[in-house]
């Protein structure tokens, strides 16, 4: 393995630990860059202990979207959310250009120019300097998006512009980095909305409602069933029983859970009575 080799691996491997961040276990995740194409992730889901996980975002700058919200009561108003998409859609634009931009020329043109023509030609040196310049201004207009985006949070920009302006494996991840807040305010099923497909939102949204109705301690119901009633009314999503295989024609109304016609109740779900499928 060459100099270059080496040198080139390092920076992969920075980049990489770039992609992985550590989110609190009470935290749901969507991921994605266009509406109802992409992934949402429930707490505890991936690798982590008891206070949080491992979150794996998107290699490629330009596909990632990575959004966080708390598992506490948020709004359902998914017109604000929409709006707040529209808005973040046209103040990230160059975030995500500089970020796309600095990705080609540090991990595309550098090694090709420098496997071509060598360490010590001019050419390299310009390129080099094309990246911190990239890099500089990602920073920059970073900066100003998330002064838009985020107006309290000036503490949190002056760190994250830094970073980019001097880091450019972290220039790379600006636009990923931007939108990590912007749904925090909403119910993490506004964000699933955002984020998935019909039948993947209709199967997260049944989990959602099934643990609203049913909580495991009596009085734990959320104060908001109403509204999520509401919202998901609105969105033409009605519970259905799980389909009976076998014997198994009774089922947990809370974990959906099959059972045999002997069973009476679900011990995972504090003895809750199951019912016909
Ligand atoms: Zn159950």
């Amino acid at each position: 393995m060459t100099d270059q080799d080496l040198l080139i691996l390092i920076l992969v491997a920075i980049y990489l630990s770039e992609c992985v961040s550590w989110v609190p276990i009470t935290d749901y995740v969507a991921q994605f860059s266009r509406l109802r194409k992409g992934t949402f992730h429930r707490p505890g889901q991936g690798l982590g202990n008891d206070r949080g996980r491992f979150l794996f975002s998107r290699v490629l700058p330009f596909r990632a979207g990575t959004f966080t919200t708390p598992q506490t009561a948020g709004s359902f108003d998914l017109t604000a959310a929409e709006q707040r998409w529209q808005e973040y859609q046209s103040i990230s634009r160059l975030v995500a250009w500089g970020s796309n931009t600095t990705f080609l020329l540090l991990f595309l043109v550098l090694p090709l120019v420098w496997r071509n023509l060598g360490g010590e030609s001019l050419v390299l040196l310009m390129a080099f300097f094309l990246t911190l310049v990239s890099g500089l201004v990602t920073g920059i207009v970073h900066f100003r998006a998330h002064r838009k985006l985020f107006p309290d949070q000036r503490d949190e920009r002056w760190k994250q512009a830094c970073l980019i302006a001097v880091l450019p494996t972290h220039a790379c991840r600006a636009h990923d980095q931007l939108g990590r807040q912007l749904f925090r305010e909403f119910h993490p099923l506004v964000l699933a909305w955002l984020a998935l497909p019909q039948a993947p939102f209709a199967k997260c949204a049944g989990r959602f409602l099934r643990h609203a109705v049913h909580p495991l301690a009596a009085g734990d119901a959320p104060e908001n069933l109403p509204a999520l009633r509401q919202f998901l009314d609105d969105r033409g999503f009605q519970l259905k029983p799980p389909v009976s295989a076998g014997e198994a024609t009774q089922y947990c109304p809370r974990c959906e859970t099959l059972f045999g016609p002997t069973a009476s109740r679900c011990d995972d779900c504090g003895g809750l009575a199951l019912e016909r499928c």
